[in-house]
């Protein structure tokens, strides 16, 4: 990790994580440029660099991104070995970046570049060590996404003590200082939505709404976003655990009223008990109960054995930094 007396050779980078990206590079690349032009007039001796992480695409996104390295040298890459996820390319251009201002941004321009320069100024200030952003509204998403995406703010807010804030994307501009903290996270199940908050800081929000992808299409499915929010919430929440033992003192309770009515109806009433089909129900109702808090702690113990076999978080082919 490097630490915060580290010297930085440039002033700004742009972490860009990209996935078959190969159709959406070329506008990124003219956008991104035309705003350093503008930081340049600003301040002339400002360095900028990118970095694309090309996270084992399949299309020509590797070739898209060496040909612009050839061209202009503020381009420099890392290439993964294979599809490692968004959070492994994000943590491998925040480990290599080499600015004193750090910005993740998507490669298909849903993250509008033109609000770096204010984002910078605010980060420079000294008043804020991170400027985030975060969409308003969730125009042109699917329903059910939004729906569920609420649900899982809320979960996320009852379940754990770190407020994760709904709508914030990826887009960020971060101090070294900021960087190095994110950094100081060595777990293997990333969740940066939740290390975010949980690091601290002051964070200065930048509002706007929901843009459309420029070219190419996301690469997140309902199932992909669900497995990524259940994943959140075991990364920074040990309350699921907690749903067995509620579980249990609930049925036991039940147990008792139900032991209760039925020696009245014995002694009071001499009602005899009837029907195997209230004991299949019973019975299928509790082994339910059972699979399903045994498959919550399974979800514990599958990810603390990742975190123990302490694999690397990707494999680099190729990179230029
Ligand atoms: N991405 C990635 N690895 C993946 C999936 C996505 O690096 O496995 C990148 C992708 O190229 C894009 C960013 O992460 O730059 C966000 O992806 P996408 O636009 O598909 O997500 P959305 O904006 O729809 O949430
Ligand atoms: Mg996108």
């Amino acid at each position: 990790m490097k630490d915060s007396s580290f010297q930085s050779a440039v002033d700004i980078s742009v972490v860009v994580p990209c996935y078959n990206e190969e159709v959406a590079l070329p506008s990124f690349y003219r956008e991104i440029t035309r705003i350093f032009n503008q930081l340049e007039e600003n301040q002339r001796d400002i360095t900028e660099e990118i970095l694309f992480v090309d996270d084992g695409s399949v299309d020509s996104t590797a070739l898209v991104i060496k040909n612009l390295s050839q061209k202009d040298r503020r381009v420099h890459y890392i290439i993964f070995s294979r599809n490692f996820g968004k959070e492994a390319a994000l943590l491998a251009g925040l480990q290599k970046a080499k600015g004193s201002y750090v910005v993740t941004m998507d490669a298909d321009l849903q993250d509008p570049p033109g609000l770096i320069p204010y984002m910078l100024e605010a980060v420079r200030s000294g008043e804020f060590d991170c400027a985030g952003t975060q969409r308003i509204t969730r125009k042109g998403e699917p329903l059910v996404r939004s729906f569920f995406a609420r649900r899982f703010y809320r979960i996320m807010a009852r379940f754990t003590d770190i407020e994760v804030v709904d709508g914030a994307r990826d887009f960020r501009l971060m101090s070294r200082l900021y960087v190095d903290a994110v950094l100081s996270f060595r777990e293997r199940g990333r969740f940066s939505k939740g290390i975010f908050p949980w690091i601290g800081f002051k964070t200065k929000w930048f509002e706007y709404e929901n843009i459309q992808r420029t070219a190419g299409e996301t690469k997140w499915s309902f199932w992909k976003l669900f497995l990524y929010s259940l994943d959140g919430i075991i990364a920074f929440s040990s309350k699921p655990l907690a749903i067995a033992s509620v579980c249990g003192i609930f049925l036991f309770g039940l147990s008792i009223a139900c032991i209760i009515v039925i020696i009245i109806q014995k002694f009071l009433f001499n009602a005899s008990v009837e029907g195997w089909a209230s004991t299949a129900c019973i019975m299928l109702f509790c082994s339910g109960i059972q699979l399903f808090t045994t498959g919550i702690l399974g979800q514990y113990l599958a990810k603390t054995y990742t975190e123990v076999k302490q694999r690397p978080h990707y494999v680099v082919r190729e990179e230029r930094l």
